[in-house]
């Protein structure tokens, strides 16, 4: 069973762990699951943490978060949504705005524990 992630998940990216981010779907505009839209590999993280690392590279001078995704792993290689993968809670990411690359992993898939099964 696939837990499958919609537009109210949530995410962590190690380089601000503190700060849950959320995100935009650019490609998906109509696939939903209990009224909300379904997350492809096509997602943007918002957020406004503190990037721990390069807050300390900049002596302390804090560096908002603004991740910068690689490329998201462990995603959902049956189902599709205009050519896009969708995302599952086990998917993840590496964030490339800081010096090495750090996890952005999934905290909440946003469908309030109910999930739907992709296989
Ligand atoms: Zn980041």
């Amino acid at each position: 069973m696939k837990k499958y992630l919609t537009i109210d998940a949530k995410f962590k990216c190690n380089a601000s762990p503190k700060v849950d981010f959320t995100c935009l779907e650019s490609v998906n505009k109509k696939v939903k699951y209990n009224g909300k839209i379904v997350l492809t590999d096509s997602v943007r993280l918002i957020g406004r943490g503190k990037c721990e690392p390069l807050t300390l590279a900049a002596q302390g001078t804090p560096i908002p978060c603004c991740c910068s995704l690689q490329g998201w792993l462990s995603t959902d290689n049956v189902a599709k949504i205009c050519g896009k993968f969708l995302l599952i809670e086990s998917s993840r990411n590496f964030c490339t705005a800081t010096p090495v690359p750090v996890p952005i992993t999934v905290k909440q898939s946003g469908t309030n524990g109910k999930f739907f099964h992709g296989d």
